[in-house]
């Protein structure tokens, strides 16, 4: 079954109650039983149900297992935002005394997380490049996840995951990534061997911009050293399991960082259009790139474009989609400012993965807190604007965008 027939036809797309096409949005915080053995039973993982809609519920399940699906994953998990999906997976196997290596390029929320662990004894270091010959230097024995974006935002920045990948399963390490600016549409990374992917389903899955939520897939094949990772310990009977077996019986539930119904259900009905949308995106974002490439006064990164040098790894991973992430640069914080008020359709939100065009100016709003190495590492410029590729029609936004750089020549 190719992508766009699994999103609406796979094995986890069930008949519900009375030939709903949809799951019921099960917006209950708790389910009951004939009888307090039976609740036992559900509670000791005896008998299939539900309990309490923190530690599993019927919508945010039939959400959790179509994305594990789509991914081609073992399990997965859904989480009250990508940033709680991130935080869970992390400490499902860190503890003191660990190390992360990280891209300097991620999402800001990530790299201001991996500041607060520091307080917890979890030290993260940075590579520039998520490539082997940056982080092969930096591995110790304290190395406990690698950890990078695969198209990074704002970077854009493409991850080689094969040989990260390796080099990761050659010293016993798990590469988690985080996959929200490619999508299940582009890659799917466990397949490349990546072993925990992670989405910000608040962006591309959701694609509508109406609710914050994360997703933990577990790929299943990693082989867990469960001396290098005693906390997992406790779930070794769970063999390839052990990773989402701690997560949902510890950390993630003890967290509390559980996805509502309503908001699962909203992104079930996001998820059966992501191949069209994405498919707009990349089209809509290459165009974009492609026309403005060459105009005198900004210069344009986008990963899809033959100039740039991710160019031929995007045909290989990804099938030649850039993504919809295109940044532009124009010389000056005034410039960026005049440039972004002169648009007619791109609204200034900060968001991606909306069915609207979007642009930002990162370093005055996401990275306002960084250092400014932090944002130099990151990509992010005084006159960094970073588009975030909607579905209007392409002539349309080219040329709003082309008046608009036009206004400041
Ligand atoms: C938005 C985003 C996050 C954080 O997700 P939230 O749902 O906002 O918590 C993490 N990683 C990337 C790449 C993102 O774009």
């Amino acid at each position: 079954m190719e992508f766009s027939t699994k999103v609406l036809h796979g094995k986890s797309v069930r008949r519900f109650q009375d030939g709903a096409t949809l799951p019921p949005i099960s917006q209950v915080s708790a389910f009951s039983y004939e009888s307090a053995e039976e609740l036992e039973k559900v509670f000791a993982n005896r008998a299939p149900g539900f309990a309490y809609t923190r530690i599993g519920n019927p919508t945010v399940d039939a959400f959790e297992k179509r994305v594990c699906e789509l991914e081609g994953g073992l399990a997965a998990t859904a989480c009250s935002s990508g940033m709680a999906a991130i935080t869970a997976a992390l400490l499902n196997i860190l503890q003191s005394g660990d190390e992360v290596i990280a891209s300097s390029g991620l999402f800001g929320g990530t790299i201001d997380l991996f500041g607060d662990l520091e307080v917890y004894g979890i030290e993260t270091k940075y590579v520039t490049h998520v490539n082997v010959s940056e982080i092969k230097p930096l591995i110790t024995d304290k190395t406990k996840v690698i950890f990078g974006e695969l198209i990074g935002n704002p970077g854009l920045d493409v991850m080689d995951i094969s040989s990260v990948a390796e080099l990761a399963h050659a010293n016993r390490i798990p590469l988690i990534v985080d996959a929200t600016t490619a999508t299940p549409y582009l890659i799917n990374p466990i397949q490349y061997g990546a072993d925990i992917v992670i989405h910000s389903s608040s962006k591309y899955m959701n694609g509508n911009g109406n609710s914050i939520s994360g997703i933990i897939v577990d790929g299943g094949k990693f082989q867990w050293d469960f001396d290098k990772y005693p906390v997992l310990r406790k779930y070794k009977r769970f063999g390839n399991f052990a990773f989402s077996a701690r997560l949902r019986n510890d950390i993630w539930r003890n967290m509390g960082g559980c996805l509502s119904p309503l908001n699962a259900y909203l992104n079930l009905i996001g998820l059966e259009t992501l191949a069209l949308r994405m498919q707009k995106i990349c089209d809509n974002a290459f165009a974009i790139a492609k026309a403005l490439e060459h105009i005198d006064g900004v210069s344009v990164n986008y990963p899809g474009l033959e100039s740039n040098p991710y160019y031929s790894l995007v045909q290989r991973q990804f099938g030649g989609k850039g993504g919809g992430i295109v940044t532009l640069r124009v010389g000056s914080k005034e410039r960026a400012y005049k440039l972004m008020n002169s648009l007619q359709y791109a609204l200034n939100a900060t968001n991606i993965g909306d069915t609207k065009t979007l642009v930002i100016h990162p370093a005055s709003t996401i990275y306002i807190h960084s250092s400014e190495e932090q944002k130099r590492n990151a990509g992010v410029y005084d006159d960094t604007i970073r588009v975030s590729v909607g579905i209007e029609d392409s002539k349309d936004l080219i040329e709003d965008f082309t008046q608009a750089i036009n206004q400041l020549n």
